[in-house]
C-alpha cells in the first residue's frame, strides 16, 4: 500500500515557545519519507503569539495549514476537529510540546505501509512527570481496564498515526463528549505499538492540572462503561438485603423482649452509612444524566474562525 498524503494533525494552546522549534524538527523528520506532507495545526483558542507565528509558517511553506478555533475548546475537541479537516489519507496526531519525538514518524508510517490501521506510541518512560501523576495515571488505567468494556492501552497517549479506514472511523464517531484515547481503543482495526520513551516539554508548561485530568478520568470511566451505574445498584441489592434481615432481627427483639429506647449510636451510623450512599449514587446517576443532557442538545462540538489552506493536491490517489 502506497501513501499519497500524510497529515500531521498538531493541536495547539498557547505554544509559541514551541512551536517553531516544533517545525523544524518535525521537518528534519518527515525528510526521510517518500509521500507528501500536510502540516495540519489546530489553533485551540491561543492569546498569544501562537497564530501570528503558525501563519508565518505558513507564508514559508505551502504545507503549513491552520484552523482556528473559535475559542478554547481543550485538547479532545481540538484533536477532534483536525480530524475532520485533515486531508491525508494517512494521519498522525503529535503534541506540539516535542515530549513526543517526530523521529518515529518514518518507523509508523513504514508499519501503516505494512497493513497496521493504528500505530500507537507507547511510552517505556515518562520523563519530568511527578510521582503522583505517574501514580494517578497507572490507577486511571488499572480501573478503566476493570470498569471498560474496551480494550485500555496503558501509557499511550494520543501520539498515533491511523491508515485511512481508521480515519473513517473515527469521522464517524458522533457523540460530544469525547474522550479520544476510549475512542482510538472503540475503533478497533489492526494496532501496532511501537516503543519509546517520552521525553520532557522543550518549553511551555502543561495544561493539564488535576482538575481537568479528574473531569478526563471521569469522561473516559462513564463515556465506555455503565458498570459504576451497575455498582450502585448491587450496593443498594446489598444493602436492601442486610436491612430485611436486621428489620427482622429488630421485630423479633421487639416481640420477645420487648422495646426499651437505645441504640442512638448505631442508629446515627445506619442513617449517615445509608444517607452516604443514597448520595453517591445520586451522583453517579447524576453523572450519566449529565451526559446524555449534553447528547441530547446536539450542539455543534466547535465553532471554526478561518481554515486556511494554501496545499495544492497533485494526487491523492
Ligand atoms: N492543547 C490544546 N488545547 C488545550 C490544552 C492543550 O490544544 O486546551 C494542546 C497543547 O498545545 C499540546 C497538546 O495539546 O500540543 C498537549 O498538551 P500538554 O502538553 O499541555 O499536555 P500533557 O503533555 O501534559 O498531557
Ligand atoms: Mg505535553
Amino acid at each position: 500500500m502506497k501513501t499519497s498524503l500524510l497529515s500531521i494533525l498538531v493541536p495547539v494552546y498557547n505554544e509559541e515557545k514551541c512551536l517553531t522549534l516544533f517545525y523544524e524538527r518535525v521537518l528534519g523528520a518527515v525528510d526521510k519519507i517518500h509521500c507528501e506532507v500536510e502540516f495540519l495545526f489546530i489553533n485551540d483558542g491561543s492569546i498569544d503569539n501562537t497564530l501570528f507565528l503558525i501563519k508565518q509558517l505558513q507564508l514559508l511553506d505551502n504545507r503549513v495549514c491552520y484552523l482556528d478555533l473559535s475559542r478554547n475548546y481543550g485538547k479532545e475537541i481540538a484533536v477532534t476537529a483536525g480530524i475532520n479537516y485533515i486531508k491525508g489519507d494517512t494521519l498522525v496526531i503529535i503534541d506540539v510540546d516535542l515530549q513526543d519525538p517526530p523521529e518515529l514518524i518514518p518507523q509508523m508510517l513504514k508499519e501503516i505501509q505494512n497493513g497496521y490501521d493504528d500505530v500507537y506510541a507507547c511510552r517505556l518512560k515518562r520523563s519530568g512527570e511527578s510521582w503522583l501523576k505517574k501514580w494517578t495515571a497507572k490507577q486511571y488505567y488499572k480501573y478503566m481496564k476493570i470498569l471498560s468494556n474496551i480494550p485500555v492501552l496503558e501509557n499511550t497517549g494520543d501520539y498515533r498515526m491511523f491508515s485511512k479506514k481508521a480515519i473513517d472511523a473515527l469521522r464517524e464517531l458522533q457523540e460530544s463528549e469525547r474522550n479520544m484515547k476510549g475512542l482510538f481503543s472503540f475503533i478497533g482495526f489492526n494496532k501496532k505499538a511501537i516503543y519509546y520513551n517520552r521525553d520532557q516539554r522543550i518549553a511551555g508548561q502543561t495544561k493539564w492540572d488535576y482538575f481537568k485530568l479528574t473531569n478526563l478520568a471521569i469522561k473516559g470511566f462513564t463515556s465506555f462503561s455503565i458498570i459504576p451505574l451497575r455498582i450502585v445498584s448491587f450496593f443498594g441489592v446489598l444493602i436492601s438485603i442486610i436491612a430485611f434481615i436486621y428489620s427482622v432481627i429488630v421485630i423479633i427483639k421487639a416481640c420477645v423482649w420487648g422495646d426499651p429506647v437505645a441504640g442512638y449510636p448505631s442508629m446515627m451510623c445506619v442513617i449517615l452509612f445509608i444517607g452516604g450512599i443514597n448520595l453517591l449514587a445520586l451522583g453517579v446517576i447524576g453523572e450519566y444524566l449529565g451526559i446524555i443532557y449534553n447528547e441530547t442538545k446536539k450542539r455543534p462540538t466547535y465553532f471554526v474562525k478561518e481554515y486556511v489552506s494554501l496545499l495544492k493536491l497533485v494526487n491523492t490517489n
